[in-house]
């Protein structure tokens, strides 16, 4: 009966790192064949024990939470400044004046800044001060119109909608804390979130 699990190994196939014992799986990364022992299963794929240590690491929903705020922030506090200026003033003196052009100028800086960043390393500012990247769900790179169409535009249209974008927005956030620690726009974005030690 257990032979049938080998199906796609040849006769007498053996492990890489065992010649002694028979393999009892193949590599989904490098192709090499792994016994029992050796093999690891990731997502419905097994590696061998080299591969799987290359694997990348999704990050925790703590980190990506602390990513997302450093962003919030530094979008929103020069925004709201340049923003609250122009509304709250009577009368436009030359403070007013000042807060709307260096808010307003931070704000598109930052955001030039994000854009940058997520186009040369799939990576906002916060994320790359708290070391993550996004990339695809099989690890290769996600491009530029996936992060900011998919992954941030269709959320960002969903939440506009009375009710159901509030509701939207919840479930997206709480939905990090299930099996596959992904958010709600990281399927529709067929992305995930990984740890990215080298920066
Ligand atoms: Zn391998
Ligand atoms: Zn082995």
């Amino acid at each position: 009966m257990t032979e049938v699990l080998a199906n796609s190994l040849p006769e007498g196939a053996r492990c890489a790192a065992h010649p002694e014992t028979l393999a009892g799986s193949l590599c989904a990364r490098c192709g090499s064949y792994a016994c029992q022992a050796c093999s690891h299963e990731v997502a419905g794929q097994s590696f061998c024990g080299a591969c799987v240590s290359t694997l990348p690491v999704k990050s925790t929903p703590g980190r990506r939470l602390g990513a997302a705020i450093i962003d919030s922030i530094l979008v929103t506090v020069p925004m709201y400044t340049a923003a609250m200026a122009a509304v709250l003033s009577e009368e436009l003196g030359g403070l007013e004046v000042v807060l709307m052009v260096v808010g307003g100028l931070t704000t598109v800086a930052v955001l030039g800044l994000n854009l940058r960043g997520v186009h040369t390393r799939g990576q906002s500012i916060g994320k790359r001060l708290m070391k993550m990247k996004v990339v695809r769900a099989d690890g290769s790179r996600a491009s530029t119109p996936r992060i900011i169409f998919a992954r941030n535009g269709v959320p960002m249209l969903i939440g506009v909608v009375p009710i159901l974008g509030g509701f939207f927005g919840l479930v997206d956030s709480l939905w990090i804390f299930g099996n596959e620690t992904r958010c709600v726009h990281d399927l529709i974005a067929d992305t995930i979130v990984v740890e990215a030690p080298e920066g």
